[in-house]
């Protein structure tokens, strides 16, 4: 049972039973029993105190835009990582950036500044952290080729510089996935570029975009990784799925690789749409595909 009194005197920033409609890309979840929005790393380790002494979950949050919170919500405390830690100073071409700033904001940033290298990362709707720790990426880019070092608060509460090489970086894939740990800020390495160039390529990568992706409906981007060897939207789009619905939770009808709600989804409908999916295209093709949105909150 959550003790609000305690986490009122640690911290202002907090709302209880927050529905994390509000706060997810999906618009789908339950309420949060705390929603913290921090603004710095001490408050961040005064809450994680606060949540081992009282023997309360916690799990932390970007821009929310691959998370599926579970229609019964979140027990315990969600630290989110966004506005309030959002500052970024350049250097050259040095880079320095908390990691609540919005990936968008950032590369408006870079632009200003005449730094290229980032452009790709420019319509991914999440935060650096959230880009970070899913090593996020698109149109040949990945936030790891960029990447000079992140700093972050390991497992046991110490606060660690680390350089990108020993950070695990993979394909949708880093150390932070593999859990307790809380990114603050990092540091990138870009190059001098052409202000008319970088504005063009930001251009074409999001007219790309809107193009190609349901950006009118609410999701969490792609539903599945890229399984090697192939494409889970043109598996699924073959598989005869395009516009399958369970609920409010459609394959979209303009790219299959997006599972999308449109109105009144359950996180159910999703995980249900989710296993269908999966399991037709096994069936029909062989590959099992893995999701890369990741599920949040109390199980059914
Ligand atoms: C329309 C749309 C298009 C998208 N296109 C792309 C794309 O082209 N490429 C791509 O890679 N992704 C894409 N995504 C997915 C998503 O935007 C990225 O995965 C993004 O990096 C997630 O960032 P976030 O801040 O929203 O993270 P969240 O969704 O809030 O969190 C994702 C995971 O990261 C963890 N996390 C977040 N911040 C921190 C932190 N500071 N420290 C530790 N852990 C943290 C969370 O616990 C969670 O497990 C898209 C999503 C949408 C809705």
């Amino acid at each position: 049972m959550l003790d609000r009194e305690k986490l009122l005197a640690i911290t202002d920033n907090v709302v209880f039973d927050e529905d994390m409609k509000k706060h997810t890309s999906f618009r789908i979840g339950g309420t949060a029993d705390a929603f913290v929005s921090v603004t710095s790393a001490l408050e961040i380790e005064k809450i994680i105190c606060f949540c081992a002494d009282t023997e309360t979950p916690y799990m932390i949050m970007g821009n929310g835009s691959n998370i599926l919170v579970s229609d019964k919500g979140i027990r315990g405390v969600v630290i989110h990582i966004g506005n309030g830690m959002s500052k970024c100073r350049i250097e050259g071409c040095d880079v320095y950036a908390d990691a609540g700033i919005l990936m968008s904001a950032l590369s408006k940033k870079l632009l200003e500044a005449n730094l290229t290298g980032f452009e790709f990362a420019s319509g991914i709707p999440g935060t650096l952290g959230g880009g970070i720790f899913m090593n996020a990426g698109a149109y040949g880019g990945e936030l790891k080729d960029i990447i000079e070092s992140v700093t972050f608060i390991c497992p046991d509460g110490i606060i660690k510089t680390e350089t990108a090489e020993n950070l695990g970086f993979a394909y949708r894939r880093s150390m932070f996935t593999e859990g307790g740990y809380v990114i603050l800020s990092c540091k990138l390495r870009l190059r001098e570029g052409n202000y008319e160039d970088i504005k063009a390529m930001m251009a074409d990568f999001n007219s790309r975009r809107t193009e190609k992706q349901p950006l009118n409906l609410p999701s969490a981007g792609s539903t599945f990784k890229r399984p090697e060897g192939y494409f889970a939207g043109k598996l699924i789009q073959d598989a005869g799925l395009m516009g399958y619905s369970i609920g409010g939770a459609q394959v979209s009808e303009k790219h299959a690789g997006f599972v999308v709600n449109t109105g009144g989804a359950s996180a159910a409908d999703v995980t249900n749409l989710i296993k269908h999916i999966q399991n037709t295209v096994n069936e029909k093709f062989g590959v099992w595909l893995e999701p890369e949105v990741r599920l949040a909150g109390e199980g059914e």
